[in-house]
């Protein structure tokens, strides 16, 4: 396995899912509880992951915990650091293990950043998006780009280490100056990490309806050359397609996935990876809440891979990678196929060493793809 592979793979993680949001944004197609038509009881919630945390299988100290969502800071802060404390107790936390959460800006008081931090949160992820106030309206975020700059500084000024923003690229009527602009805002307010995603109009959203509707869509050249843009403005290391860090920022919890390593999933519709297996947790709040509230762990169903699925997942994700992953058996079968050699021979992939390497981080997607379609060599 490459070095980042074998640090991150041999890391216990646990993604703790908080679903709720205050509203639906237009784009999103996560199963989310829209807060403004269901009250569901956050607190009952809470105390449900608390229990949950209780029923997981003792592992060992933990070196990245990722509370995401949904909107994670909808709890209060004495509610995350129940969360927190639950998995000290179970698990422990390693010296310097990451703690990261998932922000809305708009809920970003520096009143609430100290309060995050002292109950032991060291990284936060904002949902900035954008810093075009109308590209924020498309979106149908709440907060203003004055209001995002403001999420920054209040996390910085508590004491976060790593200051993460996602940002969306290529939504319609956004031009390049105002991507650019996004881009140069962020860097300016000293964040150490980036992530950024093309918009995509998933089904079943709302922004999809007004799309067949005859409404703009995103447009993949237009994205693609934002993506080129960000590669070129962006001071800090491109080291996942989608994810961008000073030297020590990278995301440790991410790095976990995309290694095939191991993590613990708690809450709401969560997928974890334990012991070889995939599980997933029931996605209905009230079947969830009934199994916890009567002591049953909420996993709905599991699955372990065989040696071939596994050895091709190990590709596919670590693909993203830009330092590249280690070929193994998948990979030489890639090289071996009709796909991969037509990838290799126009440049987009290639071999240093033992370590396959997607030198065009756009056709990741499309290189992976193919990864997963390889029938096992005989
Ligand atoms: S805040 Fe995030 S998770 Fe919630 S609806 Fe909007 S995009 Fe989806």
């Amino acid at each position: 396995m490459s070095d980042w592979a074998i640090a991150a793979a041999a890391e216990r993680s646990v993604y703790v899912h908080i679903p709720f949001c205050h509203r639906q944004c237009p784009y999103c197609d996560f199963a989310v509880v829209d807060m403004s038509t269901d009250t569901s009881p956050v607190d009952r919630y809470v105390a449900a992951v608390e229990a949950e945390i209780g029923m997981a299988a003792p592992w060992g100290e933990l070196h990245a915990v990722n509370l995401g969502g949904g909107t994670p800071s909808i709890l209060a802060a004495s509610q995350v650091e129940r969360v927190v404390a639950a998995l000290r107790r179970r698990f422990g936390l390693a010296a310097g293990a990451e703690v990261s959460i998932e922000a809305n800006p708009e809920d970003v008081t520096l009143e609430y950043a100290e309060a995050l931090v002292a109950a032991g949160v060291n990284r936060i992820s904002l949902g900035v998006q954008s810093f075009d106030g109308a590209v924020l309206r498309y979106l149908g975020r709440a907060h203003t780009p004055d209001q995002a700059a403001a999420a920054v500084r209040n996390a910085r000024a508590a004491g976060m280490r790593t200051v993460n923003l996602d940002l969306i690229l290529g939504s319609p009527g956004e031009s390049l100056d105002s991507w650019l602009n996004t881009v140069r805002t962020a860097l300016l307010l000293g964040t150490e990490h980036l992530s950024a995603y093309a918009l995509t109009v998933e089904r079943g959203t709302s922004l999809s309806r007004s799309v067949t509707a005859g409404a703009a869509a995103p447009d993949p050249d237009d994205q693609a050359d934002k993506y080129e843009a960000l590669e070129e403005a962006a001071e800090l290391e491109h080291y996942e397609v989608s994810n961008w860090a000073a030297p020590g920022h990278q995301c440790r919890y991410n790095l976990t996935t995309w290694s095939q390593g191991e993590y613990e999933a708690i809450g709401l519709g969560a997928h974890g990876h334990r012991n070889g297996a995939r599980t997933r947790n029931y996605r209905r709040l009230d079947v969830y809440l009934d199994h916890v509230e009567a002591g049953r762990r909420p996993v709905q169903g599991s699955e372990a891979a065989g040696p071939w699925e596994r050895e091709r997942e190990r590709v596919f994700l670590g693909l993203r990678v830009r330092a590249g992953v280690e070929a193994g058996s998948a990979g030489c079968a890639l090289l071996d196929s009709a796909p991969g050699r037509r990838f290799l021979a126009a440049g987009v992939i290639e071999l240093a060493g033992s370590t396959l390497v997607v030198t065009r981080p756009l056709l990741t997607d499309a290189v992976a793809r193919e990864v997963l379609t390889l029938p096992e060599p005989t």
